[in-house]
This record gives structure tokens, sequence and C-alpha cells, in this order.
């Protein structure tokens, strides 16, 4: 098999996002969810020239669900990495609160709203802060491997709410991980993009 996709390595150690996410948690969630992602696409377009010389953003706007799906897979998680960042090492930059203020009323306001939103998506998905492609700042939902992107939108910040993200240290409880996971969101990452 070709490994065409691999998941990036984690910019940081398994245990640094501790205790907000539990080293096995991480663990797993990188070395075999995300993984087998790209196991599954790389298998899937193996053989298939005009697949394999797609990147993923294309391989996710494809009509084959299985293809979009571990692309998306992939795509995210290579992603939510990035997004976060040990505690305490990223505070949350002027812009990004102007800009969350200017939207939401509040960076608390902002908060609660995304939270709602992660915890209203049925099933496995994602939760989502975009610039809609009329360049607003909006919060979406996702469902599985979907990413607002492939609908014009430019994803500033995510957080996945599959229950293997949460489910070792916050079992049935979504909506304190959901709370607890802005200790461990990267603002430097969000005040570039936002
Ligand atoms: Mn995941």
């Amino acid at each position: 098999m070709i490994d065409l996709f691999t998941p990036i390595d984690l910019p940081y150690e398994y245990d640094a996002l501790e205790p907000v996410i539990d080293e096995t948690t991480m663990r797993i969630h990188h070395d075999k969810h995300h993984q087998a992602y790209a196991d599954n696409l790389n298998k899937l377009i193996e053989g298939d020239d005009s697949l394999a010389s797609m990147d993923l953003s294309d391989l996710m706007k494809t009509d084959n669900q299985p293809i979009k799906n571990n692309a998306g897979g992939v795509y995210n998680h290579n992603l939510f990495w990035q997004m976060m960042a040990p505690s305490g090492t990223t505070i949350m930059g002027e812009r990004t609160k102007e800009k969350l203020e200017e939207k939401f009323g509040s960076v608390e306001d902002f908060k609660t709203e995304f939270e709602k939103a992660g915890l209203s998506r049925f099933g496995s998905g994602w939760v989502w802060l975009v610039r809609d492609r009329n360049g607003e700042l909006s919060i979406v939902t996702s469902a599985n491997q979907d990413n607002p992107e492939t609908e014009g939108a430019v994803v500033i910040l995510g957080n996945d709410v599959w229950e293997h993200a949460y489910y070792l240290t916050y079992q049935n409880r979504r909506a304190e991980y959901l709370s607890a996971w802005w200790q461990v969101v990267n603002w430097d990452r969000v005040e570039e993009i936002i």
C-alpha cells in the first residue's frame, strides 16, 4: 500500500493536553482513529491515478462517500491537533477578542453558543467557528467527517464531538468536555486566521 496520506505528527506530547484531554485518548485518537482514516483513504484511492493526484480538499468533495468520509477524517484531524495547545501556553489575542465581541456580543456569549451547537450535534460530528461565504463569522456543525470548507467557508476553529474524542474522561458528559476544551485552544492560531 502506498502511503499517500499520513496523519501529521502531534505538535506536542501525547500527555500535553492533560488533564483536559487524557494521554490515552490522545494516543488512540491520533495513532488509531486518525491513522485508520489515512490507511482507509490510501486503500480506496490505490490504483486510481486520477484520485491519487487529488489533494484532501478535492477528495472531500467527491461523490464517493467512503472516500469523502476518510479524506475528511484525515483533513479534520490534521486541523484539530494544530487547533490545540497545552493549557496556559497561548492566550486569546486582541483581534480575536474584538471580532468575537463584534459578532457574538461577548467572548462568553461566543463560547456558550459554540458549546450549545456542539452539544446539539446529534451523533458524531464537529462544531466549527468559520468565516462563511459572505465573510461573516458563524458557528456551524457538521455530521461525521464533513467539513464546511467544502461549501466555501473558511474554518477558524473546530472541536471534535465524536465520542472517541472525550469518552474515556468524560463518558457521556459531552457538555463538560466542550466547556473544559477552551483551556487547550491554540489562540495564537485563531488570531492568525480570524
Ligand atoms: Mn476524531
